[in-house]
């Protein structure tokens, strides 16, 4: 298996030229885009990993997923409900377009960054900052890895140039979706951003969501299956941004990107996998790490279709 994983790193090495690197936030751009690397846990303790599966990254909106447990862990699935949709348009079928006047929570989606900065006023803490430190801590222990740190000059970056997510968070203010003040919500979603993990790390949470909460290795549940369940459901529809129609088709498991060129797939029962490749394609997804998935899911029958 590990010389499947350096034949299929060697075979789609020529797409990480092909992407770019995310420069919106002027620090992801001084990533390496030749670094390559993939570590899977298998469901019978199997560790298999080639590459730079030990580089470092910020792990972005694959914190999105993690967010969602929490606030699921905090909240239930009712009251979350109520706050965030699941829809991946949350558009009606006859839909030409939605105007902002009618922003409602079902049009919010917590893949995506409107739905995040208001899962942001979800979870529990005093302050903002203990909201994500409590995040922070639920990732350490979902990849068991207790080292997990933020990325300062990535977060500093991101909060220096962040407009767009400040525009979509003063819309959630005026719809009265969000009461708290923007700026402290804003700085909790900037920091869950800039968590810094490699694909090991990546590959164990994943673990979790395919073992339906349940730590690899020891077993040990970490969150409901349920919310395993609801997740990954998300994830399938929606964890590839306006790529996860095609990413379905292709690779066929519940999966979510970050910009920072991380992905994190879920093959139910079966295995959590941690891809980097910091290029990305138009839409903000890892080039080189999505043809990965395609061959390995070609190879090892992943996709659940
Ligand atoms: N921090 C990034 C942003 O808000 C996350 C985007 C992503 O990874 O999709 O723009």
């Amino acid at each position: 298996m590990d010389e499947l994983l350096e034949q299929i790193l060697r075979d789609c090495h020529p797409y990480t030229t092909e992407g770019k690197l995310a420069n919106y936030i002027p620090e992801l751009a001084k990533a390496n885009p030749d670094d390559f690397g993939i570590y899977i846990i298998s469901s019978d303790d199997r560790i298999n990993r080639a590459g730079d599966y030990n580089k470092t990254f910020t792990i972005q909106s694959i914190v999105k997923p993690i967010l969602l447990l929490l606030a699921l862990m905090d909240n239930g699935i009712e009251t979350v409900r109520e706050h965030v949709g699941v829809e991946a348009t949350g558009k009606p079928f006859d839909a030409i377009n939605y105007s902002e006047q009618s922003l409602l929570s079902d049009h919010l989606n917590p893949m995506v960054n409107m739905g995040a900065i208001a899962m942001c006023t979800l979870i529990k803490g005093e302050s903002y900052l203990e909201r994500f430190e409590r995040l922070l801590e639920l990732t350490r222990k979902l990849a068991g890895n207790p080292s997990i740190q933020l990325d300062e000059a990535v977060y500093l970056s991101e909060k220096r140039t962040g407009s767009k997510n400040r525009a979509l968070a003063y819309l959630l203010k005026t719809y009265g979706m969000i009461t708290d003040d923007v700026e402290d919500v804003l700085d909790c979603y900037f920091r869950a951003c800039s968590i810094k993990v490699n694909c090991a790390d990546l590959a164990k949470i994943g673990y979790t969501l395919a073992n339906h909460g349940r730590a690899p290795f020891s077993g040990e549940r970490l969150f409901p299956e349920q919310y395993a369940s609801y997740v990954n459901a998300i994830l399938m529809t929606c964890g590839m941004y306006d790529g996860s129609g095609e990413f379905a088709v292709k690779v066929g498991v519940p999966a979510k990107s970050g910009v920072g060129g991380g992905i994190m797939a879920v093959v139910p029962t079966r295995m959590g996998i941690g891809i980097f490749s910091p290029a990305l394609d138009q839409k903000g997804n890892s080039v080189a790490g999505i043809k990965a998935l395609e061959l390995l899911s070609k190879k090892l029958y992943l996709s659940i279709f």
